[in-house]
């Protein structure tokens, strides 16, 4: 028989909380507390806890008693680390500080203050039915989104909340989940360590480009739909740099930003493998009148891009056309592009 659990534990295994609240109830990282400072309490038992801060272990509060089965590291972090989140960036609004966030698009380094024009901050906000941990509202009405943060403190992340909210134009900022539960954090730091996802709406319009560069996936589907309402009812074209910005392509007058993952939100589609270098993602949307508008995304060694799109008639038949020798021979995108459409 192995031997059972014995009482008290070795302290070696004895949980390591990152999170406490101080006497006046305020949550605390341990990063922040005063070494072996008392007075700091459990959120789940309402026991005593210690802040232990030596210098060999990593900081960490310990219960001072007994703890109940529900005090772990995890539930303690997940009850009172947003709330210490929430209470930081208030007390930032509240004084008008920034709060600057900086963080790498496609090889170019962006600034954005997240405080800019928030009007609120709360926790657990549902968004057409996906919670957001913390959410920053703009508006005398709190009635815009700005950006919202994702915790991740329960260790099962879900990527699909984060698609849904950027298919809303809404920014997530995703926290580093072991720094924040052990409590190895500052303000600071914890965005220096976040994951940007569609950072490209915290962007400055001044910022951006001359011209108005399109990133909004609604605008992006109907600039694309427009382009073959006349006859010959195709268009393609590159993706090319146009004033340091990667990845744009130009439809008409307009500017559209396309990288690979804006594609995903705004289009979406299959993704195909047609050699080692080439990937094409096919899209098809049916209109009201009977016929389908096919787009394609031509991805050739994730370096070159170009889009096509082409409207089939009611009836007709949907078919790209791609022959052999383009999974062959050296060509670009655009050249890929043009034969997907060009029967
Ligand atoms: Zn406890």
């Amino acid at each position: 028989m192995t031997q059972q659990a014995h009482f008290p534990p070795n302290p070696s295994q004895q949980p390591m909380y990152g999170w406490a609240l101080d006497s006046r109830k305020h949550p605390v990282p341990i990063s922040l507390a005063g070494r072996g400072a008392q007075g700091y309490i459990c959120p789940i038992c309402g026991g005593p806890m210690i802040a232990k801060k030596g210098d060999v272990k990593q900081h960490h509060f310990a219960h001072e008693f007994e703890s109940l089965p529900e005090c772990t590291p995890e539930n303690v972090a997940k009850k009172i680390a947003g709330t210490w989140l929430v209470l930081e960036l208030g007390e930032r609004m509240a004084h008008k500080k920034p709060f600057t966030l900086e963080w790498q698009m496609y090889g170019e380094s962006h600034r954005a203050n997240l405080l800019k024009g928030v009007t609120a901050i709360q926790e657990h906000v549902d968004i057409e039915k996906t919670e957001a941990d913390i959410a920053l509202m703009q508006g005398e009405k709190w009635d815009h989104v700005y950006v919202v943060f994702m915790l991740n403190l329960d260790s099962k992340r879900d990527p699909l909340a984060y698609t849904q909210f950027t298919a809303q134009s809404i920014p997530v900022i995703s926290l580093p989940s072991e720094s924040f539960r052990s409590g190895q954090v500052t303000l600071k730091s914890l965005l220096e360590s976040a994951e940007v996802y569609g950072g490209w709406w915290l962007l400055e319009e001044s910022e951006r480009l001359p011209e108005r560069l399109e990133n909004d996936p609604n605008a992006i589907r109907q600039i694309l739909g427009r382009s073959v309402v006349q006859p010959p009812y195709r268009f393609w074209g590159p993706l090319v740099n146009v004033y340091g910005q990667h990845h744009v392509l130009r439809v008409g007058a307009n500017l559209v930003w396309l990288p690979p993952e804006l594609w995903q939100i705004a289009v979406g589609g299959t993704r195909n493998r047609m050699s080692e270098d080439l990937t094409i993602t096919t899209q098809e949307w049916p209109q009201k009148d009977g016929s389908i508008i096919a787009l394609y995304y031509v991805n050739l060694r994730n370096a070159d891009y170009a889009v096509a799109i082409r409207r089939f008639r009611s009836g007709e038949n949907v078919q790209a056309n791609l022959p052999a020798q383009y999974r062959m021979r050296r060509t670009t995108a655009e050249e890929v592009a043009r034969a997907l459409i060009a029967n």
